[in-house]
């Protein structure tokens, strides 16, 4: 008897398939690199992928997912958008939601710049037109890497490629016009216009156009963003701050001023960030770190020894420019010490004017023994072979003499103790001692002048009184040369508290007159933007936001309100016109279709293609309706 095999039985369970993405899921591109890809890109990318526009794929797929983003009452979603979606607000949260749902992509928020939202203040951080480096398009094309739009172009700090090292192009070689950030038809590497290939041909190495502050921005930028998935921080504004200040403290010893001026920024910009009253701007971190040549990702470190590492080369770089607050006893007494052994011995008024003094005093309260012995270490240089020990002599009387004569020849004489310390003396008593009558003559020449010069400060300050606007009390300075107004306070304080009051009641007035202007601005039809109005008024955004809060929102309203009315007109019109067209091709016996309405209507109203579609559906079944 035949017996039959006895096979295992079948495992009927289904295999477990891991959820599918809706769209395809294209990988993002750059992650932890300085060339990360933009979000606008990837969506551009992703279009590409699909082989339809960006207006289709938003418009059509994205806007059916559950995000609030698509359901907002706005006209066009391209447009006043710019690049608000790479940015580092709700608008780009809520883009990355939507998209990482239909890609499955889970670190979309990389290509934004999401990772730095509670550290960097988020206005005017973008470019308001499309700008990229051919060189890129044609490496990726040639590296037979996806043709990509990287983020770093998206930044207005960032003028130049860091790769490159070339200026970043807005203008398309082709068509000579510049786009906007991200359209309905944008493809990546390719004029949104003209679809002409934006890449170039010549890709060779550095462009003589481009400064060292600008390479300097776009290579610190690199860095930050590839930063981005390595920050652990919860809140990159406490590490920031407590950064900051120990930067501060470090490098200026905790003089905010001090460290202000050496970090080329205004003084108030370095006391408002450790206050916490605003959030550093990017171009201002930028240059504070172009300055102090300090790392922008040090400030972000959490490690405070290895941010400290870069503390210590901005503090010896800053040394060496002799700034005034690195003039600390210690500083003092290891400049002292090493002069003792340096050869040539130096003279002591050399040490002075090396720490920006212009006298000893300081240098003797230090160590007088140290100075005494770099003192006489000079006088010795100076004294002639075979002298006798007890001969202390270095300097001949006749030497005296000619320099004293010297100074009192000049217009404005060097003062007997600066002559006597420039001859090696420590103090003017042997000079005084010695020529009583022409250190005479010199003080009283000296002393005529600094009289000159008082009476033209007092003039100057007197004919600021009548001028208007009243010149602050820093221009005063600037006319005068002094670089600090202590010294024009010093000899003329009432006539200084007079002009400062003076200008506080000026900016009062022009306050009030800002003031009616904008509430002016704020009536007018048609209505203006913030930006004609500061324009017109000559004030940057941020300085009318400071000077006239009110003013600017009501300026800001009238103008949405006016928008918002233009668009219900033109929308009006619009579906009147459509329902006109419908009519008139249903009489003819013809369909209504899209493409027929779309001709006959031409761009002269409302050109956005998803009202349209709507006009034309509502009229359609209105005619059907009706018959
Ligand atoms: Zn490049
Ligand atoms: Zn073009």
């Amino acid at each position: 008897m035949r017996t039959h095999p006895v096979f295992d039985s079948w495992d009927c369970t289904p295999p477990i398939v891991p959820p599918r993405s809706r769209l395809y899921a294209v990988q993002p591109i750059g992650i932890g690199t300085p060339f990360v890809e933009s979000l606008s890109g990837y969506l551009a990318r992703l279009a590409d992928a699909h082989a339809v526009s960006i207006g289709n794929l938003v418009l059509r797929e994205l806007s059916t997912l559950e995000s609030p983003l698509f359901h907002s009452s706005e006209p066009g979603i391209f447009h006043g958008r710019f690049y608000a979606m790479n940015s580092l607000g709700d608008s780009a949260r809520k883009w990355v939601e939507a998209l990482q749902a239909a890609t499955m992509q889970g670190q979309l928020r990389f290509l934004t710049l999401l990772p730095f939202a509670d550290l960097l203040w988020p206005l005017a951080i973008f470019r308001r037109r499309r700008a990229w480096c051919g060189a890129c398009y044609t490496d990726d094309r040639t590296n037979g890497m996806p043709v990509h739009e990287r983020l770093i172009w998206t930044l207005r700090a960032v003028a130049v490629c860091p790769q490159h090292r070339r200026a970043l192009e807005e203008l398309c070689p082709n068509c000579s016009k510049r786009t906007k950030p991200i359209t309905a038809f944008s493809r990546p590497g390719y004029c949104s216009r003209c679809q002409a290939w934006l890449g170039s041909r010549d890709c060779a190495g550095d462009h003589p156009d481009c400064s060292d502050v600008e390479i300097w921005s776009a290579d610190q930028v690199g860095e930050l963003l590839s930063s981005a998935p390595r920050l652990r921080s919860l809140s990159l504004r406490n590490t920031f701050t407590t950064n900051f200040q120990t930067c501060v403290d470090y490098i200026a010893e905790g003089n905010k001023s001090a460290f202000a001026d050496a970090a080329n920024v205004h003084d108030d910009r370095v006391k408002a960030f450790l206050d916490r009253h605003c959030q550093p701007q990017l171009s201002t971190l930028l240059r504070i770190s172009y300055h102090l040549r300090i790392p922008v990702t040090s400030f972000l470190e959490p490690d405070l020894v290895r941010a400290t590492a870069s503390w210590q080369e901005a503090k010896a770089r800053i040394q060496k420019a002799r700034l005034p607050s690195t003039r600390s006893r210690d500083n003092i007494k290891a400049e002292l010490q090493r002069a003792a052994s340096e050869q040539p011995p130096p003279r002591l008024s050399d040490i002075a004017r090396r720490l920006n003094y212009v006298k000893l005093d300081r240098l003797y309260r230090v160590d007088a023994k140290l100075c005494r012995r770099i003192a006489s270490n000079y006088q010795k240089t100076l004294q002639p072979p075979g002298t006798n020990a007890w001969d202390k002599r270095f300097c001949s009387p006749k030497q005296m003499q000619r320099a004293l004569e010297e100074s009192l020849e000049q217009d404005i004489p060097r003062s007997p103790y600066h002559v006597s310390i420039d001859l090696g003396f420590v103090g003017d008593e042997p000079l005084r001692r010695k020529f009583p009558a022409l250190c005479r003559a010199i003080q009283a020449k000296i002393d005529n002048y600094n009289a000159s010069r008082i009476e033209v400060m007092g003039r100057a300050l007197t004919a600021a009184l009548t001028e208007d606007p009243p010149p602050s009390l820093t221009e005063m300075c600037r006319r005068l040369g002094y670089c600090r107004p202590v010294v024009i306070r010093g000899h003329f304080s009432e006539l200084c508290d007079q002009l400062v009051e003076r200008r506080r009641a000026h900016r009062v007035r022009e306050i009030e007159k800002l003031r009616s202007e904008l509430h002016q601005f704020s009536l007018e039809d048609p209505a203006v933007s913030l930006e004609q109005v500061c324009k017109r008024v000559g004030y940057s955004r941020q300085q009318l936001l400071r000077l006239c809060r009110e003013g600017c929102a009501a300026v800001v309203a009238n103008f949405e309100r006016s928008s918002r009315e233009t668009a219900q007109r033109k929308l009006a019109e619009l579906r009147c016109r459509v329902r006109q067209i419908v009519a008139m091709l249903h009489q003819e016996g013809t369909l209504p279709s899209f493409k027929r309405v779309n001709a006959l209507l031409g761009k002269w109203v409302l050109n956005d293609w998803r009202e349209r579609v709507v006009a034309i559906r509502a009229a359609k079944a209105e005619l059907a309706n009706r018959s």
